[in-house]
């Protein structure tokens, strides 16, 4: 079967052009992706988050996560058969003090201390929505009026890159719907126009197109084609680098009743909730806001520095 290869993203250029803004916005931290950032970097981002909360629909819940999250629930979620090259996984010396002591001295000692590592219940989050589906599913049936919850997290996906855009370690906000097809679809529809909005106001360029996900390996195709079939997914790219394909700022998701059968989250009707979500990614905006108007903030269009109150 002769598959078209789908969500190869385009090849970066040699010399990156991102890379001249690296020193405004990042120090290196001895691993790709991994980046300290600065604190003029960290103002875009803290006015970024200010403004997609000065957004938040009525009745929305606030949570946020931490990094981590249980390792039984995202072996639940279906990480694995999705993205297993993505995860990242916590593990820990247990043991006795005589055995982490042994696997420390080994280090000491110029040897090998992580092989005295043992798999912890913990993963490190690679999403932000996901810790919130079993909380709503612990309540019982979802309301009429279904739920919208407003979440963030720091998420890690295994994907080094030298590009300044393709991190580890990178924030994620979403707003979430969970519901009937139809309320899911509405919110879809309707962050669609208020996400273009927010990056209007931000005087970011953008083209908004459907997508699929990077699922792994020759079955992740089928997937990812499937996903494209049902319109599952929309982007929202920036250009970062001039005619060069633009970068996945945002995302509009479509889970369908994946979620709703996977924990057992139903509406009143006993039938699977529905969710979807818009993802933002808070590091990406930032770079993009960046990369677009310059390193320095002060000289940024005043409309931007308003809407951003910076
Ligand atoms: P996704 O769940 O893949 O749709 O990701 C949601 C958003 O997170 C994307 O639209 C990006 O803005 C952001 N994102 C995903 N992967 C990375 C990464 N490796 N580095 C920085 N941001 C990312
Ligand atoms: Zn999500």
């Amino acid at each position: 079967m002769n598959m078209p290869v789908l969500n190869v993203p385009a090849a970066p250029p040699a010399t990156d052009p991102l890379d001249s803004l690296f020193d405004t916005l990042f120090r290196p931290m001895n691993a790709q992706g991994v980046y300290a950032r600065t604190g003029a970097y960290e103002s875009v981002v803290e006015a970024l988050a200010a403004l997609i909360s000065s957004r938040r629909e009525e009745a929305t819940e606030v949570f946020r996560f931490p990094p981590v999250m249980s390792r039984a629930h995202l072996e639940r979620h279906g990480y694995l058969k999705s993205f297993p090259n993505l995860l990242g996984c916590v593990s820990c010396l247990e043991g006795s003090e005589a055995e982490i002591r042994a696997a420390a001295d080994r280090h000491l000692a110029g040897g090998d201390w992580t092989t005295g590592l043992e798999t912890a219940d913990l993963v490190l989050t690679p999403a932000a929505c996901y810790p919130v589906y079993p909380i709503a599913a612990a309540r019982g049936a979802v309301p009429r009026s279904g739920y919208r919850f407003d979440v963030a997290c720091d998420c890690f996906r295994r994907e080094p890159s030298p590009h300044l855009d393709r991190l580890q370690s990178f924030r994620m906000r979403e707003y979430v719907r969970v519901g009937t097809p139809e309320q899911v679809a509405a919110f879809r529809e309707s962050w669609i126009a208020r996400a273009t909005a927010l990056a209007d106001d931000l005087g970011l360029p953008y083209t908004v197109e459907q997508a699929s996900d990077p699922f792994f390996g020759r079955l992740g195709q089928i997937m990812a084609f499937s996903q494209l079939e049902q319109s599952l997914k929309f982007e929202l790219l920036i250009p970062l680098r001039g005619a060069a394909a633009g970068t996945a700022c945002m995302s509009f998701n479509y889970h369908r009743e994946h979620f709703g059968t996977t924990w057992d989250l139903r509406l009143e009707d006993g039938e699977p909730a529905h969710t979807g979500c818009v993802a933002f990614g808070m590091d990406r905006l930032a770079v993009a806001l960046f990369a677009t108007h310059g390193a320095h903030i002060a000289d940024w269009p005043a409309p931007v520095r308003a809407a951003l109150k910076l």
